[in-house]
């Protein structure tokens, strides 16, 4: 994979390939390290952060049919499975956690890190599966199934709640909207954002909103404000890759508005939401380019926000 295409991006520098796949181990900063675990060789889809203080800590894991790149770019940046303290989702959906119950049985020292609402569903893993084929049917099947963890191999982070790593510290800001158990996990004047500020897409400069069935636009405002009331520097997505929090947040915000006051008016007129996708890509700036260069998801990813915002509005009119 091309890495010219971060060099927009500050700080970030390959440190070394490795020789699994076409991907690099990137260093973000002294203790942050971040690689693509690339799940179905997709590119650009998932990244994945590692912080090494007197603890390690990995932040998300991808889907389950990753493991195997997640294990390797583990080791190919100088670590041991066994020396890592902590897995730490930022939620449960199987692109972001689906693999913690594989990577945990062989990092046998670590615990993960979730929240209170994550908490059952990760330890009996049933009603997670049920409702990610509900939600997400053969793609689900694609993430594959998760592996349930001991309850004794748990925590459960308040809000609020602190994690000492050594020098450093993670704190969890309950960011609900995408979500209803998604934590956005603060680490100095940087954050762990998961799905909280959309997706991220460094080669157009632009973030777009990403919903789930159950989406809360008002949580999800209010979790964008309070994240913006830290004063960060650095944004470290999901999807994908770390972002420059200059500016970043209004940019996020106002997208956020946008989609919803378009679905809203297509909604009023009766549009489906593949209509209501068309007029977003014909509107937003960039959007059309994620599509043509981004992987197979996108337009699916881009419907899934579009039905998300009117499951929000149907469900207020109900
Ligand atoms: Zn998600």
């Amino acid at each position: 994979m091309s890495t010219g295409h971060y060099k927009a991006v500050g700080q970030l520098k390959p440190l070394f390939s490795c020789s699994f796949v076409a991907s690099s181990i990137y260093k973000h900063s002294d203790n942050v390290f971040w690689f693509d675990v690339m799940p179905r060789g997709e590119e650009k889809f998932v990244s994945v952060y590692i912080i090494i203080d007197e603890k390690i800590a990995l932040i998300e894991t991808g889907p389950a049919s990753s493991n195997v790149n997640l294990q390797n770019g583990i080791e190919a940046a100088g670590i041991n499975l066994k020396d890592i303290d902590y897995i730490i989702p930022t939620h449960i959906h199987l692109d972001h956690f689906g693999g913690g119950g594989h990577i945990m049985d062989l990092c046998y020292n670590a615990q993960a890190v979730v929240h209170p609402k994550a908490y059952k569903h990760v330890s009996r893993i049933d009603r997670w599966w049920e409702g990610s084929l509900d939600f997400l049917g053969e793609i689900a099947e694609l993430y594959g199934k998760p592996r349930p963890i001991l309850e004794s191999r748990l925590i459960s982070a308040d809000e609020g709640y602190v994690l000492s790593l050594g020098q450093s510290n993670l704190r969890a800001l309950h960011t609900p909207g995408h979500a209803p158990h998604h934590i956005t996990w603060v680490h100095g004047d940087e954050a762990f954002v998961g799905d909280s500020l959309g997706l991220w897409y460094s080669d157009l400069n632009v973030s777009f909103p990403v919903t789930s069935g159950y989406y809360r636009h008002d949580l999800a405002l209010d979790s964008i404000d309070r994240t913006s009331s830290l004063d960060l520097k650095f944004l470290h997505h999901t999807h994908f890759g770390p972002r420059p929090a200059e500016g970043a947040l209004e940019q996020v915000k106002s997208e956020f508005e946008i989609w919803m006051s378009t679905v809203e008016e297509g909604y009023r007129k009766n549009l489906s939401s593949r209509e209501i996708v068309k007029i977003l890509f014909d509107t937003r700036s960039g959007l059309k380019q994620t599509d043509m260069s981004h992987g197979v998801h996108q337009t699916a990813t881009h419907l899934g926000s579009v039905e998300g915002m009117l499951n929000w509005l149907r469900r207020k009119d109900a």
